[in-house]
């Protein structure tokens, strides 16, 4: 019986290499896994549905390609969970929103397409807030994820079931979405790595989107190196999604065996002396002293315009999001509430379908994009972006990786923000800038906060130098998180089985 939180999985590269080697099949990770999500989520609440089927096909698949001497993949039999806001063929997609409850994509994401030539074997939907939009998981329309460190605690969001799920020890490793920091924030909550890539690096088709122009997909794992494998099997061009860049992709993995001497890490020091946690404070302190003892320089640098993040995020993204979740109307996909004629069946559909904070966004951005405000909001912010990317050219001049918090606090406690939008939206004043200037940026832990909770430091490079991030990352887990320690949460009294699989919409 397996007890929840305990690892029956094992992190990316290992499951991979001992597949590949014979050590493990593919198909006892995949039981193992599925046995770990049925002891250890109920407590968690970190996936929206496991698809145990689908799962032990793809388990045997590889199995079977081994049998017959095929090369297996870089990551063979790896369990992977996924957001729920990426299409997977068949198999229910919600982003976690009543509006699509019921919806089966009758195709797969181009990064689901890429975990699975790569052999990995894709275990369900991870729970997210409501179409990406929210930094505690706490607006999902299922229900909240519970943070493994302390299930009293949110574990950030919008990819908090992600990771929630790999730290929780359910799966190896799991794909996020970042808009706005949706993968580093709960990355850093729950003691985990996580990597937004570039803008353009990483095909969004198949992505549910919610602002176009800072949407990208990125792996969370338990390693620097782990999170290295997965970002160079998921990026490279893509024809499907007109922002896909054609460059060559990065020797990820192998960045990793860099060393950082002369590495230059820039750092903001109004920024830092800004941080009122003394916990973050500490541990970024730890970073910052880690890499100058493997032989990196420490320089400062400014970046201005970064104190305008949330004012540009909170104009563009909802504006963009607007435009987006219009085709949402009860025609195509999810519910439909019938209403006497076709707008009032548009009207009762979106009101019934989507959730407080969506409706908030969308109103936001309506406002935002209607004439006479065009100029002032939308087009206002769009400028000062500019001037933020020149802010980051002009840093990047002086050093190879700018350093920072990756959030102002560890996990704060569910219900302790969720009344108050502006206290939530503050929780991502540390990743707004690189993904308002489309730059690469990864979240490491750094440590433990004195109450026991995991901190994440960010680093952040030039568009596509993702290989800096994976070498100087490297170093801060090297020195602060070597051996990774692990939650141990336990699950609560009552049904220890209660995860929805096989047919059917999410059980909650
Ligand atoms: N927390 C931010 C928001 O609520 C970012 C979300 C995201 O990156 N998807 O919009």
């Amino acid at each position: 019986m397996t007890r929840p939180g305990e690892d029956a999985v094992g992190g990316v590269i290992d499951v991979a290499e001992a597949v590949r080697g014979g050590a493990r099949s593919a198909l006892e990770v995949a039981e193992a896994c599925i046995a770990g999500i049925r002891a250890g989520d109920p407590a968690l609440h970190s996936f929206l549905y496991v698809d145990e089927e689908g799962a032990l096909a793809a388990a045997a698949a590889v199995d079977a390609a081994r049998a017959a001497g095929e090369a297996l993949g870089p990551l063979a039999g790896v369990p992977i969970g996924v957001k729920d806001n990426l299409c997977t063929a068949g198999v229910p997609t919600t982003c976690a929103s009543k509006i699509l409850e019921g919806y089966r994509p009758p195709y797969d994401a181009h990064v689901i397409e890429r975990l699975r030539d790569a052999g990995a074997v894709i275990v369900g939907k991870t729970n997210l807030d409501e179409f990406a939009m929210g930094s505690s998981n706490e607006n999902s329309a299922f229900g909240p994820v519970h943070n493994p460190w302390a299930l009293d605690r949110a574990p950030g969001g919008s990819s908090g079931g992600s990771a929630a799920a790999v730290a929780g020890r359910l799966v190896s490793a799991a794909l996020g979405s970042d808009t706005g920091g949706s993968v580093r924030q709960p990355g850093a909550f729950c003691g985990v790595t996580a990597i937004k890539p570039t803008y353009g690096r990483v095909s969004r088709y198949g992505l549910i989107a919610f602002a176009s122009s800072l949407d990208q997909v990125g792996p969370l794992a338990r390693s620097v190196r782990d999170c290295a494998r997965l970002l160079e099997v998921l990026s490279g061009y893509d024809p499907r999604d007109a922002t896909s860049a054609v460059r060559p992709v990065g020797q990820y993995e192998r960045a990793c065996e860099r060393d950082v001497r002369k590495l230059r890490v820039g750092v903001v020091r109004d920024e830092l002396e800004q941080v009122q946690d003394p916990d973050v404070r500490a541990r970024v302190d730890d970073a910052i002293a880690a890499l100058e003892s493997a032989g990196a320089d420490v320089v400062e640098v400014t970046l201005p315009t970064a104190r305008y993040g949330l004012s540009m995020y909170y104009l563009i993204a909802p504006a963009e999001a607007s435009s987006n979740l219009a085709r949402f109307d009860g025609m195509r996909y999810g519910l439909r509430v019938a209403g006497a004629d076709l707008t009032a069946t548009y009207e009762r559909t979106r009101a019934a379908g989507f959730g407080p904070e969506v409706k908030r966004r969308i109103m936001l951005g309506t406002y935002a994009l209607s004439a006479g405000y065009y100029d002032a909001f939308y087009l206002k912010a769009q400028k000062v972006r500019t001037l933020l990317r020149r802010d980051f050219a002009a840093a990047f001049a002086r050093c190879d990786v700018v350093l920072s918090p990756t959030t102002p606090t560890p996990a704060f406690k569910l219900g302790d923000k969720s009344g108050d939008p502006l206290q939530m939206y503050l929780a991502d004043i540390f990743t707004l800038p690189a993904a308002l200037a489309g730059l690469p940026a990864i979240s490491t832990p750094a440590g433990l906060s004195a109450a026991g909770l995991p901190v994440g430091v960010q680093l952040t490079a030039p568009a596509f130098e993702e290989e800096r991030l994976f070498t100087a990352s490297r170093a801060v887990e090297d020195a602060l998180w070597r051996d990774a320690p692990a939650p141990a949460f336990a699950a609560p009294r009552g049904d220890r089985s209660a995860v929805s699989s096989a047919a059917g919409a999410p059980s909650r």
